[in-house]
């Protein structure tokens, strides 16, 4: 999250700040098995938007089209440009992964020089979300470019959560791509969608054996539209 926040130019919150108005594109969520010592489990569990690619429900109830799917990449784009901050995408989307800027950002003292120059600071009034790090991308692209390239070579775009995790606990890279190691995770029987009952089709899987991280993970997601 921290990572996520620094890579993306998001402002420490403002002290009045709860769960549903603050800004988190990646949001973890810790989630137990209920169960006491010794039988009791946790595991965390983050929720960045899910790249949805069905009826990408933001995308379709957007009246501005301020949210853009690439057909190149899959990534649902936001474009805060064309924003008018009606927040209908928040209520379209089932995992809660978008947010809306209530307030300007405000840096405190000596902060503002960690801004990452490659990603526009956030407006008030308009709504946004992960993008998986778009701005790693366009870079990434410009690096094969200069190279004499046309694709990208194998982690030369990563999302900065991705980079960030200690624990390697996230993989990243083209699921079009079969041999890759992320299409072989998602492809695996312990690889599950969020809400996949919904339709939504995300290019988010998770990866348990345990059945309860889905259910109860699934429950925290629907809980976070009541803050
Ligand atoms: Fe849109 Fe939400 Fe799906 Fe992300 S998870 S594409 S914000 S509906």
């Amino acid at each position: 999250m921290v990572a996520c926040a620094v890579e993306n130019n998001i402002p420490p919150a403002v002290a009045s700040v709860n769960e549903r108005t603050g800004t988190t594109w990646v949001r973890v969520y810790k989630v137990d098995n209920g169960l006491s010592f010794p039988d009791s489990r946790s595991v965390y569990v983050p929720i960045p938007c899910q790249q949805c690619d069905h009826h990408t429900p933001c995308v379709s109830v957007c009246p501005q089209k301020a949210v853009e799917y690439d057909q190149a990449t899959g990534i649902v784009a936001q474009v805060p440009v064309r924003c008018l901050g009606c927040r209908y995408c928040m209520t379209a989307c089932p995992y809660h992964a978008r947010y809306f800027n209530w307030w300007d950002p405000v840096w405190p003292k000596g902060m503002e020089k960690t801004l990452n120059p490659d990603v526009s600071t956030r407006m008030r009034g308009v709504v946004e979300k992960c993008n998986f790090c778009s701005s790693r991308y366009q870079a990434a692209r410009d690096r094969a470019a200069a190279a004499g390239r046309k694709e990208l070579v194998v982690d030369e775009y990563l999302p900065a959560c991705v980079e960030a995790c200690p624990a390697q606990a996230i993989t990243f890279g083209d699921l079009s791509d079969r041999e890759s190691d992320v299409s072989k995770l998602a492809a695996s029987e312990k690889a599950f969608h969020l809400l996949g009952h919904l339709g939504t089709e995300p290019k988010v899987s998770y990866c348990s054996e345990q059945a309860w991280v889905k259910k109860i993970a699934e429950r925290r997601v629907k809980e976070a539209a009541h803050g």
